[in-house]
């Protein structure tokens, strides 16, 4: 089990250095191929059994869902959607966003993500897939989903009313493993923060769902959903399964 309390150095060997992005497409076998180096966390072990609390699971609808793979920590996005029953694409093109359900954007770097996206004019394609369809934004991820970015200000897809400020609860070392409550039924969640933003406004459609002392951690507006800690890098898939039940309400929506 994550303890309680912050974690050793040995995370020095962060996962979202080793990437860089291939240009070719790939298929969902290699979504599993690629092992996540993230020493000092406990993970789930590859194959074991998750079962989600959010919802039932007995009416399923088949769903793909895109997980935006230029950098970070993707591999184990993919591995949690795989667990929870849909099927995961890893999106390194814009071509890529072709016949998903909803994508996950990553934690990572944004900075580095900025600078893949701005090929074959990904930014801009990218910002009008998340102004319409189901994404879930996780650290990184956030800062790219959010309106406003400050420390320092960065540009943005702009999709979800929030402002963040990068870095905000200090250093690689400061980063830690919390458990809260929050709206989610089935007990407190299990939340790993590395070097992660803190969202400093919310807009008047913006639903928090969790939060950390006062700061809201997990939002939702509409159609967009934000962690800005690590839920694909705990043992609690209920997070995952919360996007998963907005993608089916909305792939139900358009018919
Ligand atoms: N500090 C990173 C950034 O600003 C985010 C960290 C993370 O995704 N865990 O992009």
């Amino acid at each position: 089990m994550l303890r309680n309390d912050k974690f050793q150095a040995q995370t020095g060997t962060l996962y979202w250095i080793k990437e860089s992005p291939s240009r070719h497409n790939t298929t969902n076998a290699e979504a599993h191929g690629e092992p996540v180096s993230f020493e000092g966390f406990a993970r789930r072990s590859t194959g074991e059994t998750l079962t989600a609390s959010t919802t039932e699971t007995t009416e399923q609808t088949p769903l793909t869902i895109g997980v935006l793979a230029l950098q970070g920590a993707y591999a184990a996005h993919a591995e949690t959607i795989r667990s929870l029953g849909a099927t995961p694409k890893l999106v390194r093109l814009p071509s890529d966003l072709e016949g998903i359900d909803g994508l996950i954007m990553p934690g990572g770097e944004s900075t580095t993500m900025l600078r893949f996206l701005e090929h074959r004019n990904f930014f801009e394609i990218l910002k009008d897939f998340v102004h319409t369809t189901p994404t879930f934004g996780t650290c990184a991820g956030v800062i790219l989903l959010a309106k406003d970015v400050t420390n320092p200000a960065q540009k943005s897809l702009g999709a979800l009313d929030i402002t963040v400020e990068r870095n905000s609860y200090g250093r690689q070392i400061d980063s830690t493993i919390l458990q809260a409550e929050s709206k989610i039924p089935g007990g407190p969640l299990e939340m790993v923060f590395i070097r992660a933003p803190r969202i400093t406004r919310t807009g008047a459609e913006v639903e928090t769902i969790a939060t950390r002392a006062e700061d809201p951690v997990l939002v939702r507006e509409g159609h967009l959903l934000a962690a800005t800690f690590h839920p694909e890098l705990g043992h609690d898939p209920r997070v995952h399964q919360l996007f998963l039940d907005m993608v089916r309400e909305d792939k139900k929506k358009r018919g």
